[in-house]
């Protein structure tokens, strides 16, 4: 059977991208690029195929802890939807309950629904605050990410080592300087986050 025909649309499309920079998709290490290209492509986009309701229906709680929560240190990897390039961090997600507590194993799989696509960091911070908001209804939500991106460092763009902060800060977190520097303070003090 024509090896081609055997391929799918993706690797199809990989392998005219090797072509176009001028490799041989024929020698040794190229054989099975296309295949695993696909692979991993279509994990690090997996998230648009999770369902967030059904993710995070089955971990609300009723329950009348009023103290802010953080789940600080989420890996977070994702793709810029303008290079196609990793960006790269950490993700700290913080909510002062109201009535309502998530799962807390919910929120790095949270974090990792909406990584694992074709992102720009402002908006993946921005999606996961409002989903938090959406579900459990708290006082407040803040979402800070520290990434480093790929197509800034490796095509010289900027320093090489610079990372971005971004954040959503809703509700308290928004309205209160004194839940947001509490907030910020404990995440790392040692790093001015504004
Ligand atoms: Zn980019």
């Amino acid at each position: 059977m024509n090896l081609q025909t055997k391929k799918n649309q993706m690797q199809a499309l990989v392998e005219q991208i090797l072509i176009a920079v001028g490799e041989d998709p024929k020698r040794d290490g190229l054989l099975k690029t296309p295949e695993r290209v696909e692979k991993s492509m279509k994990f690090l986009t997996s998230g648009y195929q999770v369902n967030i309701d059904e993710l995070i229906n089955g971990a609300l709680y009723e329950e009348s802890y009023n103290e802010m929560v953080i789940v600080k240190d989420i890996d977070v990897y994702s793709l810029c939807e303008h290079h196609l390039l990793p960006f790269f961090g950490k993700c700290h997600v913080a909510y002062l309950p109201s009535g309502k507590i998530i799962g807390l194993s919910k929120v790095p799989r949270l974090v990792d629904a909406f990584s694992r696509r074709l992102q720009v960091q402002e908006r993946l911070t921005t999606q996961i605050a409002q989903c938090i908001d959406e579900a459990l209804k708290p006082a407040g939500v803040a979402v800070v990410i520290e990434a480093l991106h790929l197509c800034m460092s490796m095509r010289g763009v900027e320093k090489q080592s610079s990372f971005t902060t971004t954040s959503s800060m809703v509700g308290s977190f928004r309205d209160d300087a004194r839940t947001r520097s509490e907030f910020l303070s404990l995440l790392n003090p040692a790093k001015p986050l504004t």
